[in-house]
Formats: structure tokens, C-alpha cells, sequence
């Protein structure tokens, strides 16, 4: 009998996804009369120009506004109370990853479901990952509950997202399928879904870019930012989130365009170290080197360059490879020293390659 290599355990997390341009109002009034709980909770920045539309079809008894980036502890606190309040008996978060995140800390303890509608490419309604900032520092954690019970998605709530926030949001998308393909649990599914995810994922930035009111690069990238996401939640994060989870939490830089940054320097600081990936990757990339084939799409896209330009000091690049060092996955490909991280970050916070650090402390 032939004996193979392929070995490996898999969990798909259960979900119900809904994907429909212009048709989010009818598939959320669909997915409310399902789950049988008309007590809606909407969570949704004020601005969010979605909320406002869809909030007549959910008719929610509490609107919870207060959103803010990687979900501050007393935030969590107080929707969990005004749910309390309201008895409420589904949460509906409509937004980006700020929204989900926070409709999940509600979820968490007190178990209510929640149905999300995003309105960027985070991708965080995709996994039953969590996140509550307390005191500078960014707790996460996985868990059942907070994977939200269906996804509605629908292209043209993205058409109000500034370009900016596009790319940034869609490199943040790219980086969740980066990262799965060497992260903890990654295994031949995790690798697929991440390849298709970006490769999805380039096409439909390079379509927005190209035709920005048109739906079809949304749809595309909606749907390579889920399956990414999809890969992420079940291969775990690799030596990338490490480095971003400390740089959004302890430094306060902001979520996507910080992960917009510091891939490519990862990409190329573990890619050589797996030439079988590196290679799928750079088919995915349509290009002759995945580092190349990522850097050829930054450029495109103008994407953000350095995090000295949002607000990372150098002086902090030494605290923040301290902080990383013990979270880095013994499963990374190659081993990891601090002095690695620093190089990476030197990279990240310059805006140069990774190969040119000497140069960027010049
Ligand atoms: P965000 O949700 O903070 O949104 C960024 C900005 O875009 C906000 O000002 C928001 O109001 C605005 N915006 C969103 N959609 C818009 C639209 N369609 N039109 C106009 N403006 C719009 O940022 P994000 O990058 O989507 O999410 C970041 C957060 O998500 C972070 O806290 C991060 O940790 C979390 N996240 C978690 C996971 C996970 O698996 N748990 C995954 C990815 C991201």
C-alpha cells in the first residue's frame, strides 16, 4: 500500500453566508424572521450611511453607535449592558470589522447571535475570533459564540468606502490568505482557500480601482476577502497578525492599513523559507515572485507605504519587537530572533524592502 505524506485535521466553522448586490435589505428581513428574534440590536457607527438604510427593515429597539477600532473594554461594557436593558434577542452589526468586533464582545458573554452585514473587506464576520482592548493592551481569544450565525454580504454597501480604505482594507483582506498559508493549524484546505481568496482578492481591487462604481470588482473582492477570511479562522495566525495585533493594540496604529505595511516585509522574511508556497503564491499573484507580484499590486493601488506616517516612531520599534518575540508561532516557517523583528519593523515603519534595512535607518 501506497503510504502518502497528507496527514492532517480540519475544522470548517458553520455558517450561513448570503451574498447579493442590492439585495441586502430583503436577505436581512429574511435572516431576521428565520432566527425567530425580532429584538434587534443594531450596532453601527452613526455616519455608517448602511445602517441608516437598512435600520427601517430591522426596525432594532436599541441603535448602539459607539463603535471604535479593536473594541475598547468600557465600550463592550455598555452595549452589553443596553442589550441587557432591552432584552434584546439578536445583534446585527452593519460595518467593518470595528462593528463585527464589537456586536462579538456582546456575544461572548452573553451568547445572543448575531448576523453581520460588512461594509469593508476585514473579513472578522468570518471567524470566531475576538478581540477587547483594555489598558493598552489587545486580549483575543477564540470562541463558538461569537462567530456570527449568517453573513449578508452585498457589494454596493462598499460603494461609500473612501479609496484609501479600499486598499487598505483589501490588503488587510490579502494578508489574512498570506498569513494562513504558513500560520499554526495551516493545512492543504486553509491553502487552497487562501490562494483562490487572493487571487479573487488582487482582481477585484485592480477592478475597483479601474471602475469604482462598478460592482463587480466589490463582488470579487468581498468574495476573496471572505474565503481568505474563512482560512484565516481555521489555520490561526501566523508571525504577520502576531506582529499587527501588537503594533493596533499596544502602539494604537490603525488596523488595515498597518497590515497593508508590514505584509509585504513578512512575505518576504518567510517566503524563500517555503519555495513550494512562495511558488503557489506567486501564481496567485500572476506574477514571477510572490514578494514581487505583492509589491507590483501595492504600487498599482498606491497603497500605504510606511508606518512613520502613522504615527510609529522609531524610538518604539524595539519595545514593539520585545512585546512580539514570545508570540511568534514555533510553527513559522524559518526561526524568528528579535533581531528579525526589528528588521521587519525597521522595514514596515521606513516603507522600504526588507532586504534594505540598513539603508532605511539612513
Ligand atoms: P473599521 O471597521 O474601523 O472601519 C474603518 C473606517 O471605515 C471607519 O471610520 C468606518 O466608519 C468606515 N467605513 C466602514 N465601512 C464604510 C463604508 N462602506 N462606507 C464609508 N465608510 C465606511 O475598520 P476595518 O478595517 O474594517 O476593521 C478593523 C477592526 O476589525 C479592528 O479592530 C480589527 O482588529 C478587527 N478585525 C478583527 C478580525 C477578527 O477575525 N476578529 C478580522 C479582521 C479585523
Amino acid at each position: 500500500m501506497e503510504i502518502t505524506a497528507v496527514r492532517f485535521e480540519h475544522e470548517t466553522l458553520g455558517q450561513r453566508v448570503i451574498f447579493g448586490s442590492g439585495a441586502a435589505a430583503e436577505n436581512l428581513a429574511r435572516e431576521v424572521e428565520r432566527l425567530g428574534a425580532p429584538r434587534v440590536m443594531l450596532v453601527a457607527g452613526e455616519s455608517n450611511t448602511a445602517a441608516a438604510d437598512l435600520a427601517p427593515v430591522l426596525r432594532p429597539v436599541v441603535w448602539f453607535h459607539d463603535v471604535a477600532q479593536h473594541v475598547p473594554a468600557d465600550v463592550a461594557d455598555r452595549a452589553r449592558r443596553a442589550a441587557a436593558d432591552a432584552q434584546v434577542e439578536l445583534v446585527v452589526s452593519i460595518g467593518g470589522g470595528s462593528a463585527t468586533g464589537l456586536a462579538k464582545a456582546i456575544a461572548l458573554t452573553t451568547g445572543l447571535p448575531i448576523v453581520a452585514v460588512p461594509t469593508t473587506f476585514a473579513g472578522s464576520e468570518a471567524t470566531n475570533v475576538w478581540g477587547i482592548t483594555e489598558s493598552s493592551r489587545k486580549l483575543t481569544g477564540v470562541d463558538a459564540r461569537v462567530l456570527p450565525a449568517t453573513v449578508v454580504y452585498d457589494a454596493a454597501l462598499t460603494l461609500g468606502l473612501p479609496r484609501e480604505l479600499v486598499v487598505a482594507s483589501g490588503l488587510n483582506a490579502i494578508a489574512h490568505g498570506v498569513d494562513s498559508l504558513w500560520a499554526p493549524r495551516a493545512d492543504p484546505i486553509t491553502q487552497a482557500l487562501a490562494l483562490e481568496g487572493i487571487r479573487a482578492l488582487q482582481d477585484g481591487l485592480r477592478a475597483i480601482t479601474a471602475h469604482p462604481t462598478a460592482l463587480e470588482g466589490r463582488e470579487r473582492a468581498l468574495y476573496g476577502g471572505y474565503l481568505s477570511a474563512v482560512a484565516f479562522a481555521s489555520a490561526g495566525s501566523g508571525l504577520h497578525h502576531k506582529i499587527c495585533h501588537v503594533l493596533g493594540g499596544s502602539f494604537g496604529l490603525p488596523h488595515a492599513q498597518t497590515h497593508a505595511i508590514v505584509l509585504p516585509t513578512v512575505l518576504a522574511f518567510n517566503g524563500p523559507a517555503v519555495p513550494d508556497l512562495e511558488a503557489r503564491a506567486a501564481a496567485a499573484f500572476g506574477a514571477p515572485t510572490a514578494d514581487g507580484g505583492l509589491r507590483e499590486l501595492r504600487d498599482e493601488l498606491e497603497a500605504p507605504r510606511a508606518l512613520r506616517d502613522y504615527g510609529f516612531a522609531e524610538s518604539d520599534i524595539d519595545e514593539a519587537a520585545a512585546i512580539i518575540l514570545p508570540q511568534v508561532p514555533d510553527s513559522n516557517p524559518r526561526p524568528v530572533a528579535k533581531s528579525d523583528l526589528v528588521a521587519i519593523l525597521t522595514a514596515a515603519w521606513a516603507g522600504t524592502p526588507l532586504d534594505q534595512k540598513e539603508d532605511a535607518r539612513a
